[in-house]
């Protein structure tokens, strides 16, 4: 087996297989290690999406696999929230898009970038685990579970939030706990979404539909530690019929055509992004609840601003594990790493808050950004972090 690459990827993520796909189209050599490849999946049998917005979707638009994940994809058109009965909606148009995004189902997104990967002669899939790694002047070495060991300028640590080699670094996290939990599952429903997410403010959490193809939706749905399990082991009519009461009616009848999964709420991020000639990408540098759809797409500008260093380290010749190289990945991500982290932090607290006055404030700062046309476009610029790129989504 070869055993010298230029890259070595600790985990086989979404982010982490759109970096290896990038870079090798850069020609940069690639070993991507990761203990559980994808199994095949087809939707619905996880209930698991995310809201990629355009960002992020410059990273996927021109994989030749988009369009065939485009048709299990939800078209983001308008974003509605509902405020104890009080709907503000946001439509992309407003900002000359045809959409913010797309809702993409995430195991069968992860299988077709693993499939790409795995037929790209500059791509090496091992399924197997670093043990221990060590780095050098000129290179880092890693030796694998099977005995195996690798050699490469750079290793990217991207083995989601547990990470090894994380740990192996040294690199403290800071972490909160919510005690809240996310309910996910697919449904059918007899009125159309229009191609709206619309999102719930409820007391404990956010309970958030999000458009997929043919009258179909995702939902997350937020909530207090005790109450997932008592909705889990409910009859399924039950569940629907919560699910539509929770849902105002505006979807009609509910039918739940997925298994329910739950997803503990927690933020983490860490004071750097660096090691010697080590990199932390996506969950493995920041975990944000799903309020807001933030965590994969501030996955996804880590992987832009990684590649935009390794052009530039390969523009003026300079090693891509240097630490002058890392440290302007980190200097690009970090800030907005922090920003955003914190951002979701407050939203998800003000989202799920019980205190009155709070609930006030938050549904008269709604109804401002909402009513005020400047403010409220820089508030979906903002979320959208848009680069006035429209979205095509034909
Ligand atoms: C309910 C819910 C809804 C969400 N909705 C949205 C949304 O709408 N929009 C959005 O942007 N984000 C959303 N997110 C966040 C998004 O799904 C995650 O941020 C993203 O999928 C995480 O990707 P990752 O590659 O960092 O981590 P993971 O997907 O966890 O990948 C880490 C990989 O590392 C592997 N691994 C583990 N240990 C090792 C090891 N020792 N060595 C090598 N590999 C290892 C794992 O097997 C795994 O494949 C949501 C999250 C939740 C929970």
């Amino acid at each position: 087996m070869k055993s010298k690459f230029d890259i070595i990827i600790s985990g086989g993520g979404i982010p982490a297989l759109l970096l290896a796909l990038h870079a090798a189209v850069r020609n940069y050599t690639i070993a991507l290690i990761e203990p559980f490849p994808p199994e095949d999946v087809l939707p619905p049998a996880d209930g698991r999406t995310a809201a990629i917005m355009q960002e992020g979707m410059a990273l996927i638009n021109e994989l030749p696999i988009w369009k065939e994940i485009q048709k299990h994809c939800g078209t983001l058109k308008t974003l509605c929230i509902i405020d104890r009965g009080e709907a503000k909606s946001f439509n992309a148009s407003e900002l000359g898009f045809e959409a913010y995004g797309y809702n993409v189902p995430l195991p069968l997104f992860r299988k077709t970038l693993w499939g790409l990967a795995d037929k790209d002669k500059n791509i090496t899939l091992l399924q197997d685990k670093i043990n221990s790694h060590q780095s050098g002047p000129a290179h880092t070495e890693a030796a694998l579970s099977s005995g195996h060991k690798l050699e490469a300028a750079l290793l990217v640590a991207a083995d989601g939030r547990k990470s090894t080699l994380r740990e192996n670094a040294g690199i403290k996290t800071l972490n909160r706990d919510y005690h809240q939990s996310a309910l996910t599952c697919l449904l059918k429903h007899s009125k159309p979404h229009n191609d709206t997410s619309t999102e719930f403010h409820r007391t404990g959490g956010p309970f958030t539909l999000v458009p997929l193809p043919n009258n179909h939706s995702s939902l997350v749905w937020m909530m207090p530690h005790d109450e997932p399990e008592k909705i889990k082991q409910a009859r399924k009519p039950d569940i629907e019929k919560t699910i539509q009461i929770l849902s105002e009616n505006i979807l009609g009848a509910i039918e739940l055509v997925s298994g329910t999964s739950l997803w503990p709420i927690v933020t983490m991020h860490t004071n750097t992004l660096i090691a010697p000639r080590m990199v932390l990408l996506a969950e493995t540098a920041h975990v944000v609840p799903p309020t807001g759809a933030q965590g994969l797409n501030i996955s996804l500008a880590d992987v832009i601003a990684l590649l935009t260093c390794l052009d530039e380290a390969k523009e003026t010749g300079s090693d891509i594990g240097a630490k002058a190289v890392l440290l302007k990945y980190e200097r690009r991500r970090l800030p907005d790493i922090k920003t955003r982290v914190l951002g979701t932090q407050g939203l998800n607290e003000l989202v799920k808050t019980k205190n009155s006055l709070l609930q006030n404030i938050r549904r008269a700062g709604l109804s401002f950004t909402h009513g005020m046309e400047p403010i409220r476009r820089l508030a979906m610029k903002t979320g959208l972090r848009t680069k006035n790129t429209a979205i095509n989504s034909q």
